[in-house]
């Protein structure tokens, strides 16, 4: 009876929108006890949208924007998306690009107008000067994520960009509490935006500032503490920690990358689909015992 049961629950894991992998992934389903959740594009919907340019005394917000929309348009991250497209809106055609190189879970870097540029978080650019400073503490504190733009070794202004929270996490954290299972909320971008995110989804654990192969050790962490962990992502950035974890969800929504990382994919990128797997996995396995 045991194969068959587990190909019922697999079975009516995609009516519920999940793609189990193998049977065998309902037995580490069943065990977890901890969700840690990737922000941006998980718990966020991960289209940004810029809702601000401070350039630094001196300097023209224009010539910011420009700069770092050029560099912008050759990253596929969603705060680059937004940069660009923002850019190109304001600005019209964009300036050429040489030497663009990306430093995952940092920013950008390449030559604009013969000048080497640098955008990302600010402990790549530089030093910001007090009005820059500000305008990232004021973005944190809203929880907006503020990235650096620099060149000529200085910072020259800040852009802010904005994400949304999806419609249904706070409601799936409510359920992986009834469930028994503590959320975690891990994520590269600043505390301040990390804990605007947890406090408006209802999530106590926050890890933040973790570079991408920082990751992987988070979820290790937890595992040496005992803890039987599952991982839900939707970015290359998250592939090494969703095969790290005890059970690895992939958005559906997400990139390549992490769904062949992870054990399930939640189809419509809904994280209540989550909690779904897990009912699905106790009750199926409990039919077999
Ligand atoms: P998350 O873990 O929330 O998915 P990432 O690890 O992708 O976030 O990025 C972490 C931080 O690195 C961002 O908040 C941003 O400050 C910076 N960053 C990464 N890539 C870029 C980029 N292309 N442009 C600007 N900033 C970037
Ligand atoms: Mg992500």
């Amino acid at each position: 009876a045991t194969p068959t049961a587990l190909m019922v629950g697999t079975g009516r894991g995609a009516q519920l929108g999940i793609l189990v992998r193998g049977p065998e992934v309902l037995e580490s389903t069943r065990r977890v006890d901890t969700v840690v959740l990737d922000k941006t594009g998980t718990v966020t919907t991960g289209r940004m949208s810029l809702t601000g340019v401070v350039a630094a005394d001196g300097e023209d917000p224009d010539e910011v924007l420009r700069r770092a929309g050029a560099l912008e348009d050759a990253s596929e991250h969603p705060i680059a998306a937004a940069v660009a497209a923002a850019a190109r809106e304001r600005l019209g055609a964009l300036p050429a690009v040489t030497g663009f190189g990306n430093e995952a879970g940092l920013g950008v870097r390449g030559t604009v107008d013969g000048v080497p540029v640098v955008v990302g978080r600010p402990a790549l650019v530089g030093p910001l000067a007090p009005e820059l400073a500000e305008a990232v503490a004021t973005a944190d504190a809203a929880g907006r994520t503020a990235v650096a733009v620099g060149w000529d070794g200085a910072a020259r202004g800040v852009l802010v960009v904005a994400d949304t929270v999806k419609p249904t996490p706070a409601a799936a954290v409510r359920q992986f509490r009834d469930l028994g299972l503590r959320p975690v909320l891990l994520t590269g971008d600043s505390a301040a935006a990390a804990a605007a995110v947890a406090a408006e989804v209802g999530i106590d654990d926050v890890v933040a500032e973790v570079l991408p192969q920082d990751k992987v050790e988070a979820v290790r962490r937890l595992q040496a503490q005992g803890r039987t962990v599952a991982m839900v992502g939707d970015g290359v950035n998250d592939a090494a920690a969703l095969a790290q974890a005890d059970l690895g969800l992939a958005m559906g929504t997400g990139t390549d990358v992490a769904i062949r990382a992870s054990d399930l994919t939640l189809v419509r990128g809904d994280l209540r689909a989550a909690a779904d797997a897990v009912r699905l996995a106790r009750r199926t396995l409990a039919v077999i015992k």
